[in-house]
């Protein structure tokens, strides 16, 4: 059967929806590009706090509305259940993009890492229940274990279907309530590479606190970036080449080194971080020859986190954070990698 027909006859018997439809809720976000709200339909009112997300979004909406629909078809679990998305210029104002996504629940990663009880805040969310075992440093191997594998899970999803995100942060990672895992949000600064849409690199849609060292997605070397559509055919050796998904996994790689070493969580010591890497030329094991020697007993027990098993999380950790992209992992290797042999968190919870 023809994808195209499949992806007509799918958008044909979807529900569609215009502006009244919704009851605006509470503000859930604001960024440069759009507002997030929690909103509810206006013909089915007993959802009190509203059981969708609406994001208004400038010109970047039209992408993000693409990406999402190719995200639903090809890639459905790597990211937030996407409803609906279309353009609204109906007000006086300029037009704007809306985006409707099923309310995935309530905590970002970022927000659970505000959290003193992370990583067993989120052992209690994704079991459903709290654990009484003892903590230790490896139970909380395994929790971050289990969160690192459902973001590479889910970073494969997106990269399998040719879609680099480019906005990988905890800020962009959403617990969904329902499938007890993690999930991506925000695609407005993503790209797809197989067709070229948003091939462009808009380096300052980039976060630099969780941006890889490469300032382009692509060599600049890559002749003439087409900004239209293109032949499918040519794109999957321009991925070959630029590896441009290992930009996603340099964000990923700083997620883990955020979960294993709490004091590195907030803006401040993450940008310190950053600054301290590029003095040791972007050299994981030369920035902990720096560190270590004098370090507190938090970035210790970090250390020896990622020293269990035979430093086996250690070495995950240095093939993400990489200066060059060729010699990251990709999301499907990491996935491979023995870091993840170990049962993860489920085998903790039956361990009693
Ligand atoms: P922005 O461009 O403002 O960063 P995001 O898409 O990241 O927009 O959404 C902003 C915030 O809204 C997120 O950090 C999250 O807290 C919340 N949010 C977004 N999508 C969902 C969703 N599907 N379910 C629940 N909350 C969401
Ligand atoms: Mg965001």
């Amino acid at each position: 059967f023809d994808m195209f027909v499949l992806a007509f006859v799918e958008r044909l018997f979807r529900p569609t929806y215009k502006k009244d439809d919704f009851v605006l809720g509470k503000k859930l976000g604001e960024g440069s590009f759009g507002v997030v709200y929690r909103v509810s339909l206006a013909n089915k009112p007993s959802s009190k706090e509203g059981d969708l997300v609406l994001k208004k979004a400038t010109e970047y909406g039209a992408v993000e509305i693409w990406m999402n629909e190719r995200v639903r078809r090809a890639c459905a679990n790597s990211c937030a259940d996407f409803v609906y998305g279309f353009l609204e210029s109906s007000s006086k104002k300029a037009a704007e993009y809306w985006l409707i996504w099923r309310f995935e629940g309530n905590s970002t990663l970022a927000d659970l890492f505000q959290n003193r009880e992370f990583p067993y805040n989120v052992e209690t969310l994704i079991l459903g229940e709290v654990q009484d075992l003892p903590k230790g440093l490896e139970r909380e191997n395994r929790i971050i274990q289990t969160i690192m594998r459902q973001i590479l899970f889910a970073l494969d999803g997106l990269h399998s279907t040719g879609i680099v995100h480019r906005d990988i942060k905890p800020q962009n990672i959403i617990f969904s309530e329902e499938s007890r895992t993690f999930k991506i949000i925000d695609l407005g600064a993503a790209t797809d590479l197989r067709v070229g849409i948003n091939y462009i690199p808009k380096e300052f849609l980039l976060d630099p606190r969780y941006a890889a060292p490469e300032q382009y997605i692509m060599s600049t070397q890559t002749p003439s970036a087409p900004s239209v559509p293109v032949a499918t055919a040519l794109s999957p050796v321009l991925w070959q080449l630029n590896l441009p998904d290992r930009f996603d996994i340099y964000s990923a790689g700083l997620i883990f080194l955020q979960m294993v070493f709490p004091g590195l969580r907030t803006d401040n010591s993450l940008i310190q971080f950053n600054r301290q890497l590029k003095r040791c030329d972007y050299d994981l094991v030369a920035w902990r020859k720096t560190v270590e020697p004098r370090c507190g007993p938090e970035l210790r027990r970090g250390f020896e986190l990622l020293d269990l098993d035979g430093g086996i999380g250690w070495e995950l950790l240095k093939s993400m954070v990489r200066y060059k992209a060729r010699q990251r992992l990709s999301a499907k290797a990491a996935l491979a990698h023995p870091y993840f042999d170990r049962e993860g968190l489920l085998a903790l919870s039956f361990m009693q």
